[in-house]
């Protein structure tokens, strides 16, 4: 009985999903994340950053208010009262990969450490060449994902009502614009039945285990952006929260070495499940053998803001999964990204841990030259 109410605790008990987003160049990517976190990291907010792996947080309170126009009538999506729907998990760290051709390695890192996914698709385009580099990474990894078609504002003569739902939208367009959408969306159905996949419009999806969703969104009006987040809200806590629970052991990898004013060497790291403290005795993969070392302060953005754009740091003294973290700590010159790290507790022995970070060192050489 204790083992149950234990697993019972835990159920309710869940981390924030990790959702990474990827497609094609210019599908509107980073749009789509600047429209939810409000900022501009498109047009150059973060001048430079497009060759690294971002993470914003989005707590469950911005995800709360995002999602409140779904449960408006006309919205479809017949959830019942706002203040009664349970928002289960704490918030979503979302991962954004360099869009650029030749940084596979990065796109490839970034999305093994998700959760699920969000596949841009230009409505205008269909499936483009990344977009199917994407659906082989994501197949591989058989990590589950959505479709944002996004782009919906260019349908001729669309008439946006900014920030809607999307079915509410598009009851309000003219006939012709309701044909074009119908007739867009027709032919990347049938582009993804070409590789295999079953895609269906998210509303009318009735197998979400076997058929992708597919949402509509503007990244310009925020159409279908409400959608798309409600949309990961539910098939994260409502099918994985299995993979969503705590675990005692730590789960994190690292995704950059960078130096930082005033810090010293620092590294990015995805914290993907446990809990990480100031104070920490970690271990990860050095180009010259292992590195130990000790934390000496946890970072992050303030929630809603990009892990690699330059802002004033929030300090913790210990940070639940998921989240984007920037450690603080001696001797990490020479770490490398992708490796994971590990934290030496009590009763582990630290040379076993050595060895195991050390264990990744040639794929993880192999795959800095590559990029
Ligand atoms: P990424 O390469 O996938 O990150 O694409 P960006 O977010 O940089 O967007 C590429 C271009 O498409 C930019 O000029 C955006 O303003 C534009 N764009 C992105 N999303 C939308 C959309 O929903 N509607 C329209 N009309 N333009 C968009």
């Amino acid at each position: 009985r204790m083992v149950e109410a234990k697993a019972a605790a835990s159920k309710d008990d869940l981390r924030s999903p990790i959702c990474c987003i990827l497609g094609h160049v210019d599908t509107g990517k980073t749009k789509l994340l600047d429209k939810i976190r409000q900022t501009n990291v498109q047009e150059g907010e973060a001048g430079g950053i497009t060759q690294q792996i971002g993470a914003t947080y989005f707590p469950v309170d911005a995800i709360r208010t995002k999602t409140a126009v779904m449960f408006k009538e006309g919205a479809g999506a017949k959830l019942g009262k706002h203040e009664d729907f349970d928002y289960k998990i704490p918030g979503l760290l979302v991962i954004d990969t360099p869009g650029h051709e030749s940084f596979t390695n990065l796109r490839s890192r970034g999305s093994s450490l998700c959760n699920i996914a969000i596949l841009v698709v230009d409505i205008m385009h269909g499936l483009e060449p990344q977009t199917l580099e994407s659906i082989r990474l994501l197949r591989d990894r058989k990590t589950p994902f959505i479709v944002a078609l996004n782009k919906i504002d260019r349908l001729f003569d669309w008439k946006a009502t900014p920030d809607n739902a999307f079915r509410d939208s598009l009851a309000k367009q003219k006939t012709s614009v309701q044909r074009e959408f119908e007739t867009r969306t027709q032919k990347v159905i049938t582009e993804f039945a070409e590789q295999g996949l079953n895609a269906v419009l998210y509303y009318d999806n009735k197998n979400f285990a076997r058929n992708v969703s597919l949402v509509p969104t503007s990244a310009i009006t925020g159409e279908g952006v409400p959608d798309m987040i409600m949309l990961l809200v539910r098939l994260t806590q409502e099918r994985m929260s299995d993979r969503l629970m705590y675990l005692s052991e730590l789960e994190c990898t690292v995704l950059e070495v960078k130096v930082i004013e005033g810090l010293g060497t620092t590294i990015d790291v995805v914290l993907s499940n446990g809990v990480l403290r100031e104070g920490d005795r970690i271990v990860v993969c050095g180009l010259n053998g292992p590195i130990v070392t000790q934390v000496r302060a946890l970072l992050t953005p303030q929630p809603l803001r990009e892990l690699r754009v330059k802002s004033a740091y929030v300090h913790h003294k210990e940070i639940k999964a998921a989240m984007g973290v920037k450690i603080s700590a001696p001797e990490l010159e020479k770490a490398i990204a992708g490796s994971h790290l590990l934290v030496v507790g009590p009763d582990d022995d630290e040379e076993v841990l050595k060895e195991e970070v050390m264990g990744e060192l040639t794929s993880l050489v192999n795959s800095v030259d590559k990029t």
